[in-house]
């Protein structure tokens, strides 16, 4: 081995960013030697400790070795030179995201990498790379083409498709038109208002093919809120666009797919990624436009990690992407029936661009309300009479009908009515729920599941029973209920019930939805992921069968959430207008609640989310809540609810003298709503303030305190803090 004092001379000094936790006291780059300058965003291999990691060259103008130690500095081991480097926008949205979200630099940006190329050589991905170009030089068809494949297996497609082949779209409607070419004048990110069935999907294919067909290299990237939930929004893009290479990006693919999909974003031979959330930090190098489908949807916000919101780092990333260049280089449009508070009323304000389309294609008319109220009903009864007849008479007409309950099992929990006895979870403070078809009970926050027990395990008694009411007993209970009616075919009712447990198996939700939309079933039980974005064709009837919980609930987005997923739910019905003229069906939204007279109903009776939007904005703009103030949350987990609470409180105090802090209010550390999970004692702490910069900068310092608050006596058992900016739920 040469001198490492030598060897400095010539080598050449990197700041390298390698995955650290978030407060590990390393500063956000390392410094490496290599034996030439390599460009930022280059992925190398380094070394760690004993470790070897995956790093990322990253920018650190005037870097050098001076005040190392001769060979402190150890040397890059490999670099993969087979792919081009991140470029300068995506290494901008990276540090903008750890910035913003309070996280380190390597945490973030080397999480937004596919996990696979963490365990590849140098050599392998170039292996790989050219058997990829190999196999589309061999088959001219597929140039520019990657599909929804396993790794490495030569990219299919059909012979009749050949290359320019596109499946046109239809027409679009005036309204379609006018909002089309709005956005293609935008000047800023476009706020998509439209009514659930008003077409707002063709608007974002039509976006895409206008962009990709006047721009050679252009890509696009589709953000959805779960793909798996919407396989015929999925389908539609892999149908118009197969010619220019389409790849999705989301938790459900294998780590082969999710690095291949990645690589062929990364080197442009995918023109167009379909995606969720993480789909945000998708390499893009000739990114043009960005769609967010559905833009409220909560999904869009990681609970895990960085906690960001790829909905705003959409905008910031348009925004970014278009630096230098015009500012409508990239452009942004945000879609959907029931926008977030946040970007209603920065359309409002007039910093994003609203577009509206309130009609349904075809004409059809949207759903009228039905409040059911509960307080008249028979004593005990789930569903009403008049709600049930309904059901039965559409079902007898080739009518499909659709019920919502926000909760899946059989019931929320068991019960001993002899010595009140209940099934909690043995490690959170929350009920098990009781599942009846594999006679268990689950704890829904940890994962616990035991059999059900065969008498009180408090007193003996053999009577415990079932208290309230999740999907499972629904659908049993509809099937009783229904026992009577029949088909038009004459058969009996068919329900289909669909949630996360019905679910599980691999294709078997694309299966079931494919049941529904063949009309193999009259009514379709579920959570709220049956409200979701589905174009179901023969649905005239959704019902809500108690949506009082998101009317008193604490949280103060409650309401907002709720009126979304009534309305998104009604969505769901009488989409296809000609359908319903030869029903002469009555498309209809029931509501069954204890509450008829609650505000919000009278803003969903006339579908006016704009109504309800402001009303809702008045009341955040009195009690100063978002969009009129900016939050933080920061939660600690502990072995003790003592210790989780002191970390923080003692973080406060600490931080009193910090920069930002005169504009701030903490609030006390509490409980979290369900205060243990998994035996972790949680607490949770509320950072507000009228200026973001200022609360940004006191939690960029305070962290600092919040790690020193650790070694605290009081804070002994703590063993993990983190923050949430822009929390959603608090
Ligand atoms: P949204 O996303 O706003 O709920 P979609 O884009 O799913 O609405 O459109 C609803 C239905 O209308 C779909 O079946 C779609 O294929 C159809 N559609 C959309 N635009 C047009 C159009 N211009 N002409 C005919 N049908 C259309
Ligand atoms: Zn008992
Ligand atoms: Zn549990």
């Amino acid at each position: 081995m040469a001198d490492a004092g030598d060897l400095n001379l010539s080598l050449t000094p990197l700041a390298v960013v390698v995955t650290t936790p978030a407060y590990s006291g390393l500063g956000p780059a390392l410094t490496y030697v290599h034996d030439r300058p390599l460009e930022p965003g280059t992925l190398v291999r380094v070394p760690l400790g004993k470790r070897e990691l995956l790093g990322l060259v990253w920018e650190a103008p005037g870097l050098s070795l001076e005040g190392l130690e001769p060979g402190q500095a150890r040397a890059v081991l490999q670099v993969f030179d087979a792919i081009p480097p991140l470029n300068a926008a995506w290494r901008g949205l990276a540090s903008f995201a750890a910035r913003y979200y309070q996280r380190s630099l390597g945490e973030v940006a080397l999480a937004a990498l596919p996990p696979q190329l963490r365990d590849l050589q140098a050599e392998q991905l170039a292996r790989k790379l050219k058997r990829l170009a190999k196999a589309a030089a061999g088959n001219p068809k597929t140039q520019g083409r990657q599909v929804n494949q396993a790794a490495d297996s030569e990219p299919q497609m059909p012979e009749s498709l050949s290359v320019g082949d596109t499946k046109a779209g239809p027409e679009l409607s005036p309204e379609q038109a006018i909002a089309l070419q709005r956005f293609q004048a935008a000047d800023r990110p476009a706020l998509l208002f439209g009514t659930t069935g008003s077409g707002k999907t063709e608007i974002y294919l039509r976006a895409v093919q206008e962009l990709l067909e006047q721009d050679p290299q252009a890509q696009a990237l589709i953000m959805v809120p779960e793909i798996n939930l919407t396989p015929q929004l999925e389908a539609r893009f892999m149908e118009r666009f197969a010619r220019w290479g389409v790849v999705s990006l989301h938790s459900g693919l294998t780590p082969a797919q999710r690095l291949d999909h990645w690589l062929a974003a990364h080197q442009g031979r995918a023109r167009i990624v379909l995606g969720t959330r993480m789909a945000i930090f998708a390499s893009l190098p000739q990114l043009r436009l960005i769609v967010v489908d559905e833009e409220h949807d909560p999904s869009y916000k990681s609970q895990e990690g960085a906690r960001y919101s790829a909905r705003d780092l959409a905008v910031y990333r348009a925004k970014r992407e278009s630096q230098g260049r015009s500012p409508a280089h990239c452009r942004v449009l945000l879609g959907s029936a029931t926008p977030s508070l946040e970007s209603w009323r920065a359309a409002e304000i007039g910093r994003y661009l609203k577009l509206e389309m309130p009609q349904r294609i075809g004409g059809g008319a949207l759903p009228r309300l039905r409040l059911v109220n509960m307080n008249h009903q028979p004593k005990q009864c789930v569903l009403a009479p008049a709600l049930l007849e309904s059901i039965a008479e559409r079902a007898a007409r080739g009518e499909q009908s659709m019920l919502l309950l926000n909760r899946r099992g059989y019931a929320p929990v068991l019960a001993c009515h002899a010595c009140g006895w209940k099934s909690d979870c043995p490690h959170c403070s929350a009920h098990a729920v009781f599942h009846k078809i594999d006679r268990t009970l689950r704890c829904h926050h940890c994962g616990y599941s035991s059999r059900v027990p065969y008498a009180c395990p408090g007193c003996g008694n053999l009577d415990i029973a079932p208290v309230g009411r999740g999907t499972e007993q629904l659908e049993e209970q509809l099937v009783g209920l229904l026992a009577h009616a029949r088909r038009a075919d004459g058969e009996p009712i068919r329900v289909l019930r669909l949630d996360a447990d019905s679910t599980r198996a691999k294709g078997s939700l694309e299966q079931q939805l494919a049941g529904m939309h063949e009309g193999e079933f009259d009514v379709l039980v579920g959570t709220q992921m049956i409200a979701k974005g589905h174009d179901f064709r023969r649905i005239t009837l959704v019902a809500s069968v108690n949506a009082d919980g998101g009317l008193f609930a604490s949280d103060y987005r409650a309401p907002e959430r709720l009126f979304a997923l009534l309305l998104q739910a009604a969505g769901r019905a009488g989409r296809d207008a000609d359908f319903v003229a030869s029903q002469g069906a009555a498309v209809e939204l029931w509501v069954q609640t204890w509450y008829p007279e609650h505000p919000l109903f009278a803003a969903l009776v006339q579908h006016d989310y704009p109504a309800f939007a402001t009303q809702q904005l008045e009341e955040r703009e009195a009690a100063l809540m978002p969009p009129y103030s900016f939050q933080a949350l920061v939660r600690a987990e502990a072995r003790t609810q003592e210790a989780a609470q002191a970390l923080l409180n003692l973080a406060a105090q600490a931080g009193e003298p910090l920069p930002g802090r005169e504009h701030l209010t903490l609030y006390p550390a509490v409980p979290m709503a369900i205060q243990r999970v998994a035996n972790v004692e949680r607490a949770q702490m509320l950072i507000e303030s009228d200026s973001r910069p200022a609360l940004q900068a006191f939690l960029a310092a305070w962290q600092e305190q919040l790690q020193l608050a650790r070694s605290q006596p009081e804070a002994k058992g703590v063993l993990r803090w983190a923050i949430d900016v822009d929390p959603l739920a608090i």
